[in-house]
């Protein structure tokens, strides 16, 4: 046997209705059209086949009353006509009654008792009845009124059983008539409404049928009727789709006056301005770009020069008045700054200009935090910084940038040792077996959480005025958080004020690894005992960047 598909599971199915009412109107209109028109449909099946069964049954029953009057009369008339005055001449009279009754009522089942409470009579005939299997049916009501009542007509709906054990519907029709000698008798015709029963299903099996041929056309119709509508929109949701994931081009078809028609053209109206918009921004943008790049290439001689000249005038600044010699000191380090700025500013420009190729080679983080820690030490130690590296993980190589992950982590302990108010600096490296992860944690001023949400925006600076010893260009994180992205891994923040603040950059092993998670924790675990009592939620400024 072939496997069963998803689709054709059977216990699949209520979960594949449920989606499918949920993603497609479609679906929906055609199900609520065929359950409405179904409704309905049935309302009026049932109604129609109601009063078809109650007319049938009257114009049955009017004949049937009708048949047995004329039976009954035409008996009765044999009877007073009659001469009859012994056993056998009633007998034979009774008999040849009911042959009559049978022949003018077309009924084979005919019953004549004799009522009850006469004074016995010698002459009298026996009960005889044909009914047969359905002699039980006669109801004792119905005896009562036509024993009651001489000259009436009574009748009784009754189920008449047939000689196979079958049952049909019929009507028992009962007079009373007068036997000559004999007294009076109860005479009872069955008629059967076997016929009209057939006709009665001929006519619900025909409105069935006519019914769901009707449902299914319903649903036919209002799946063409709903396509016609949702053709189109779906054509417009994708449309939109691709211009909302970049792709400026694309337009919905326009045909005809309607109004999808109006739909589509306003619709690539809007489409038509953005992509302007877009295209002229992206050109301003390039241009601001190429501009500050432009520049920042044709200062780098000039300042060259100008450095040069005042490294003259530095070397010289013992042999100046003071006066001139703080001026000749001021150049000097005003001219390095600005060096520093221009470097930054061409660095962030190549970003920008999508033009930054990356020289991955295998690196042992661990030896580049080490690095990094040994040339940032003496600073450390002007600051009264204690230095610490823990690498439990981390030894093993990943295919990084060694240029850049050491410029990230060069400006991390940096800043780390800048805010970190003379406390000690935790640089920790782990990994595991998709990424390798390494923490800067000091324990200095910390940020608000206002402070964290700009922290990688170009040019900002949670306090301008503060005392700054090294460079500090406002760019050193941003140009990390580019340098973290382009290696397809994170660079996040956890600060708050008095606590300090964590820095975490966390690199795939290799540029296939897709990040999921990262090796070291962040807020870090110290921290998160503090959070508590302090009841502050960690900022997490830059999230996971892909
Ligand atoms: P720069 O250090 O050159 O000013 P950055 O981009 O490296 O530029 O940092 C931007 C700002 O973020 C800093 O001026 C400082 O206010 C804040 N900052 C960065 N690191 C820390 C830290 N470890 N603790 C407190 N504030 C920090």
């Amino acid at each position: 046997m072939p496997a069963l598909t998803y689709r054709s599971r059977p216990r699949n199915w209520p979960r594949l209705v449920r989606s499918s009412w949920r993603s497609s109107l479609q679906f929906r209109t055609v199900t609520v059209s065929v359950a409405l028109s179904g409704l309905a449909i049935l309302i009026v099946g049932v109604y129609m086949s109601v009063s078809i069964g109650n007319d049938l049954f009257q114009s049955r029953l009017s004949q049937v009353l009708l048949e047995s009057d004329r039976a009954t009369s035409a008996a009765q008339s044999l009877f007073d006509s009659s001469d009859a005055t012994d056993r056998v001449q009633v007998q034979n009279l009774l008999s040849s009654a009911r042959t009559s009754i049978s022949a003018t009522s077309s009924s084979r089942l005919v019953a004549v008792l004799r009522v009850p409470g006469q004074d016995p009579s010698t002459v009298a005939p026996l009960d005889s009845s044909t009914f047969g299997a359905s002699s039980g049916v006669i109801g004792s009501d119905l005896r009562a009124e036509v024993q009651a009542n001489n000259g009436d007509q009574f009748w009784q709906s009754v189920t008449l059983f047939g000689d196979d054990a079958t049952t049909v519907p019929g009507i028992v029709v009962g007079s009373q008539i007068t036997v000559p000698v004999a007294g009076r008798y109860e005479l009872y015709i069955a008629y059967s409404l076997q016929d009209a029963e057939a006709t009665l299903l001929f006519v619900q099996q025909t409105l069935g049928v006519a019914g769901l041929a009707l449902v299914l056309l319903i649903a036919a119709v209002s799946w063409i009727v709903v396509r016609f509508v949702v053709t189109p929109l779906r054509v417009a949701a994708e449309t939109s789709q691709k211009l909302a994931s970049g792709d400026l081009a694309v337009r919905i078809p326009e045909k005809g006056e309607d109004v999808i028609a109006t739909l589509a053209r306003s619709f690539n109206g809007m489409a038509d301005s953005l992509q302007s918009q877009i295209r002229e921004l992206a050109d301003l943008s390039e241009v601001q770009q190429r501009f500050v790049s432009d520049v920042s290439h044709e200062l780098r001689t000039p300042l060259t020069t100008i450095r040069l000249a005042g490294d003259v005038l530095y070397d010289q600044r013992a042999n100046f008045p003071p006066a001139t010699g703080r001026t000749a000191e001021l150049l000097h380090t005003q001219v390095e700054r600005f060096e520093l700025l221009l470097s930054d500013l061409l660095e962030i420009s190549r970003y920008d200009a999508g033009s930054v190729e990356l020289e991955s080679e295998p690196t042992n983080l661990v030896y580049l935090a080490e690095d990094a820690i040994d040339s940032l030490r003496s600073l450390a130690e002007t600051k009264g910084s204690d230095l610490r590296l823990v690498a439990p993980g981390g030894y093993l190589n990943a295919d990084v940038d060694p240029r850049r992950i050491r410029r990230v982590l060069h400006n991390l302990i940096g800043n780390a040792i800048e805010h970190g108010e003379g406390k000690p600096v935790v640089v920790s490296v782990d990994s595991d077996a998709n990424a390798v992860a390494i923490s800067v944690r000091d324990y200095g001023l910390g940020m608000s959480q206002a402070e964290v949400a700009h922290v990688f925006d170009r040019f900002w600076r949670a306090d301008p005025s503060r005392q700054r010893t090294i460079g500090g260009t406002g760019l050193g994180l941003a140009i990390a958080r580019e340098d973290a992205s382009v290696h397809k891994g994170w660079l996040q923040v956890w600060s708050s004020p008095g606590q300090g603040s964590c820095f975490r950059l966390t690199l795939p092993v290799t540029a296939r690894v897709q990040l999921e998670s990262s090796p070291l924790p962040l807020p870090p675990d110290d921290a998160t005992a503090a959070l508590g009592e302090a009841g502050h939620v960690p900022g997490q400024g830059g999230g996971p960047h892909d």
